[in-house]
C-alpha cells in the first residue's frame, strides 16, 4: 500500500471538475484517506513548490496556485503514486495520453487541473505539508 498527494488546482475547482477528478480516483481504486478545500497563501504555495524555486515558471505557477481555492487529498492504494500519475497524464497536456485528466481537460501547460506526487519521498513530505496524522483516516 502506498499513499500520494493529490490537488485539484484552482483551474479544476473553478471549472467544476472536483467531482470529475474524484470520480476517476474512486473508479480506479485510489481511496481518499484525507481531503480538504483550502485557499493557499503565497508563502504556502511557494513552500509547496520549493523544488521549483529556480525554474522560470515558479512565480507564475505560485501565483496561479493562489488564484482560487484548491482541493487537497491524500490517496491510498497499490502503487498509488504511479497509478495516480497515470490517471493525471503528462505535465504538458499536449503530450498526455488519451483518457487522462490532463488530456481531457487541460488547456495550458501551467493550468493542468491536478497535482500528484512524483515519488515516495515527495509523497510523504507533501502529505505531511497539508495533513497531520489525526486528519488521515484508515
Ligand atoms: P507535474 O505537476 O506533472 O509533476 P512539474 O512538477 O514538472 O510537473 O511542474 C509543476 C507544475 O508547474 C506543473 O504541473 C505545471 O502546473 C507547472 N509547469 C511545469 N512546467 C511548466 C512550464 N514549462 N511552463 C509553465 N508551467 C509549468
Ligand atoms: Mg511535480
Amino acid at each position: 500500500m502506498e499513499r500520494t498527494l493529490s490537488i485539484v488546482k484552482p483551474d479544476g475547482v473553478a471549472r467544476g471538475l472536483i467531482g470529475e477528478v474524484i470520480k476517476r480516483l474512486e473508479q480506479n481504486d485510489l481511496k481518499i484517506v484525507a481531503m480538504k478545500m483550502i485557499y493557499l497563501s503565497l508563502a504556502q504555495a511557494q513552500g509547496f513548490y520549493a523544488v521549483h524555486k529556480d525554474k522560470p515558471f515558479f512565480e507564475s505557477l505560485t501565483n496561479f496556485m493562489i488564484s482560487g481555492p484548491v482541493v487537497v487529498m491524500a490517496l491510498e492504494g497499490e502503487r498509488a503514486i504511479a497509478r495516480y500519475r497515470d490517471l493525471m497524464g503528462a505535465t504538458d497536456y499536449r503530450k498526455a495520453a488519451e483518457g487522462t485528466i490532463r488530456k481531457d481537460f487541460a488547456k495550458e501547460i501551467e493550468k493542468n487541473i491536478v497535482h500528484g506526487s512524483d515519488g515516495p519521498e515527495s509523497a510523504a513530505s507533501e502529505i505531511g505539508y497539508f495533513f497531520n496524522r489525526l486528519e488521515l483516516v484508515a
